[in-house]
């Protein structure tokens, strides 16, 4: 349920209904916008008086939410919100940013390489998998905390911040330097792992799921938000579908959607979704096009020797002209 308040409201009186309302076990979310305030209301809305509340002098209207998905909702807050990466880094809210780097940290020379080439193009986080979720358990499974600690030696030398998939929770100190945590697609629905991820302040990066809806998605963005942690950055990375030329299918209208029904920044993977790196540049300008808040792009300094997703990644010259592509794109739509 959201209560919309009148324009020149205090926040006198806005504490005074807050507090009303929790005495009701309610969790109430503050949204102050330009002109007006909006009230978020979570828990079990059922006992509340609606036309008491619309009765108020401060209230200009109460609407009930249907969807299942609240803190993440639009409706509760109409700004767009952004993520705080670091001071330079805010993804949402207009801006746009590049995250790349490989899918897998192999060495320190890889690593670094692929980190000074992709900040040159314009990337501005870098990426690279130290836990690898790997279809075959006889595939590279990654560097693990080996991996961990070469991204944060990348980091520290080009200052960018980094994004990292972690698999598994118990491994979440590990984590503490990492700036964006990302939770994969075969991850999306690990409830107890977004639960506690949602009990802390970090950034999560959440990939959409092989086969999951975009409702389901915002569920799972909401099981983070309803810990306390809002920095979510949602991420379109293809789904599973009939055809098999792709790696996935990309679904596209899954960003001006979402854009519809949430607030939280939308960033898309054109790697993952396609599988090919010839598709990554026409997929990537598709999604600068469709209104994406960024995306995320596997590159490697030897994409035919790659340890994971080498198909799909791009060498640095070609991230350098996929980046120039995307500004192209993002002028013209300025
Ligand atoms: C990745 O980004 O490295 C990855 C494994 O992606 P996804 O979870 O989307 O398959
Ligand atoms: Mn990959």
């Amino acid at each position: 349920m959201i209560a919309i308040l009148k324009s020149g409201v205090t926040d006198q009186q806005i504490e005074n209904l807050c507090s009303w309302l929790k005495k009701q076990q309610l969790d109430v979310h503050i949204s102050r916008g330009q002109y007006t305030t909006v009230l978020g209301l979570i828990g079990d809305t059922s006992r509340v008086d609606t036309s008491l509340l619309e009765s108020l002098d401060i209230v200009q209207s109460v609407t009930r939410i249907s969807e299942p998905f609240k803190s993440a909702n639009r409706k509760f807050h109409p700004a767009d919100t952004q993520v705080c990466v670091n001071d330079r880094v805010k993804i949402g809210g207009g801006t746009f940013h590049i995250i790349a780097g490989p899918c897998s940290v192999e060495s320190q020379e890889q690593i670094l390489c692929v980190a000074k080439a992709v900040q040159a193009s314009g990337a501005t986080l870098l990426r690279g998998g130290a836990f690898k979720p790997r279809t075959s358990p006889y595939d590279f499974q990654g560097l693990g905390t080996d991996g961990l600690a070469l991204l944060l030696h990348a980091k520290q030398e080009t200052g960018m911040p980094i994004v990292t998939e972690i698999m598994n929770i118990n491994l979440l100190d590990a984590f503490e330097n990492v700036d964006v945590i990302q939770v994969g697609a075969r991850n999306m629905q690990n409830f107890e792992m977004l639960k506690a991820l949602g009990h802390t302040k970090k950034p999560i990066l959440l990939k959409r799921g092989l086969a999951n809806t975009l409702k389901e998605l915002l569920m799972s963005a909401e099981y983070i938000m309803a810990g306390g942690n809002e920095n979510i950055i949602l991420c379109e990375r293809g789904i599973r579908t009939f055809e098999p030329y792709t790696r996935n299918t990309l679904d596209l209208s899954a960003v001006p959607m979402l854009k519809e029904l949430t607030h939280l920044p939308v960033v898309v993977d054109p790697s993952h979704a396609t599988g090919m790196s010839r598709l990554v540049k026409p997929m990537a300008m598709a999604a600068a096009a469709a209104g994406a808040d960024g995306l995320m792009i596997e590159v490697h300094n030897d994409p035919a020797r790659a340890l994971c997703d080498g198909p799909q990644s791009l060498t640095p010259e070609q991230f350098d002209d996929v980046a120039r592509a995307v500004r192209r794109i993002r002028e013209a739509m300025a």
